[in-house]
């Protein structure tokens, strides 16, 4: 057994170093960083490689050999982070300041704290073998990548194309999930294996352009007014997927609402005799909707430059989010049954890539929801469809079942800091959330501890 205070200390100490990196993308510049961890790893004798993709640039890939007769186990965090609005902040984002039980500093939930319990992972993995002298059985892989808030092209995306190589693995975990306080120190684990596919759908409105001394009836920003209007009242059809279903109902088992709680049984019911009524009560529930149906948001709107100008066409981009397994041309076939305005057209200008669901019931699920339960035994541990994309679905791509856990308890209060001012992280819950990821690596790998 770790000593733990010995280790709490270590992590509070490695995340101020990592936070510390101002490594804002743009630009980035995450080579210090992984000079850093790769220092980290290599002063316990782990194997490491620095990538770089461009320069200040870098993704960083440790490995803990097994003994090859299970495939590897990836541990994936970003070392980049989103801007700050310094002015809002009540401690500098980039010093790792410890007050009141929390540390603070940009990053400090995503994805730093991952960052750092993964890297104490590894450090403990490797600890613990050099004291009982035995192999894992299979290749615990850290990997820590650029670029993932810009998009990842840099990042996972220039890995998967030219190191596909080192991403050969069974299992990896990421973050993507959420570890929710929700009543009473009621806390569930929500592991993400799946997300949705995020496409981009034009809606063009075209009309007579001319002087705007002569209104005219065709006039392109009233019909897309009036094409937007039939839009925003349709409603996807409800979809329960596996993982949903699973979801809702291990939720159930901890939900505090009464009426929320019976809806999730109702929903997930094979009779599926009361799922209209149980979606209309859900689905007030913005995040829960997401997660029942495709989504369709409009984002920017165009048309027109000048008051006295009508313009022959005006636009509205809709980002349109897919579930796993939904047809994009089905539900652009519906927005086309919906808009009866004329001179209106509906197009696909960007169709995201599908990625296929890791697997809900696998070795690694269990080991997450086993190491979960020895640190709080009424924890629900729930798979989870995320509406957010990650880099999980590229690695879901190359075949790995990859899994989204953050790893550390906290209210919605506090999540909601992540990419806002303020960002903390409670110091109980990144202790939490290391000996959580140390906890399910350590069996998916059998390691004695
Ligand atoms: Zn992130």
């Amino acid at each position: 057994m770790p000593d733990h205070e010995r280790v709490s200390a270590e992590t509070i100490e490695r995340l101020q170093r990592i936070i510390r990196f101002d490594t804002t993308n743009p630009p980035g510049n995450e080579l210090a960083l992984a000079l850093y961890l790769e220092s980290a790893l290599k002063d316990e004798g782990i194997d490491t490689t620095i990538l770089v993709p461009q320069q200040n640039r870098a993704q960083l890939i440790g490995r803990i050999r097994g003994d090859g007769n299970e495939r590897p186990l990836i541990l994936l965090a970003h070392m980049d982070v989103v801007g700050v609005q310094r002015a809002s902040w009540t401690h500098d984002p980039f010093a790792g300041d410890v007050d009141g039980g929390y540390l603070y500093g940009r990053g400090a939930i995503d994805d730093k704290g991952m960052l750092a319990a993964n890297l104490m992972t590894m450090l403990l993995l490797k600890r613990d073998l050099a004291r009982t002298g035995q192999k894992l059985s299979r290749d615990v892989v850290f990997v820590a990548t650029c670029d993932e808030e810009s998009g990842g092209e840099i990042g996972m995306g220039w890995l998967v194309e030219n190191h596909p190589d080192l991403l050969d693995a069974e299992y990896a975990l990421n973050e993507g999930g959420r570890t929710r306080i929700i009543d009473q120190g009621r806390c569930y684990l929500a592991v993400q294996a799946a997300e949705k596919i995020s496409h981009v759908v034009t809606v063009t409105a075209h009309g007579s352009a001319g002087h705007a001394a002569v209104p005219l009836p065709d006039n392109a920003i009233g019909r897309l007014g009036r094409a937007i209007a039939q839009l925003s009242r349709h409603v996807e059809p409800l979809v329960l997927t596996d993982i949903t279903r699973q979801f809702f109902a291990r939720l159930a088992g901890i939900w505090p609402n009464q009426v929320e709680r019976t809806a999730m049984l109702d929903l997930v019911d094979p009779s599926a005799a009361r799922a209209p009524d149980a979606d209309k009560v859900l689905s007030q529930t913005p995040v829960f909707n997401a997660v029942l149906r495709n989504g369709i948001s409009p984002t920017v709107i165009e048309g027109g430059k000048q008051f006295n100008v009508i313009p022959d066409s005006a636009c509205v981009v809709l980002n349109v989010r897919t579930l796993p397994g939904q047809s994009l041309d089905d539900a652009v076939g519906r927005l086309r049954a919906v808009v009866t305005e004329p001179g209106v057209t509906v197009e696909i200008t960007q169709r995201g890539i599908e990625a296929p669901a890791s697997d809900p019931n696998s070795a690694m699920f269990d080991a997450i929801a086993e190491a979960a339960h020895e640190l709080d035994p009424k924890i629900a541990v729930v798979p989870y469809l995320s509406t957010g994309v990650t880099d999980s679905a590229r690695l879901r791509r190359l075949g790995v079942q990859a899994y989204g856990i953050l790893p550390f308890p906290m209210p919605q209060s506090d999540e909601e800091r992540m990419h806002g001012n303020d960002e903390r992280i409670p110091l109980e819950s990144l202790h939490f959330g290391v000996r959580l990821i140390h906890g399910a690596v350590a069996r998916i790998a059998g390691a004695r501890t």
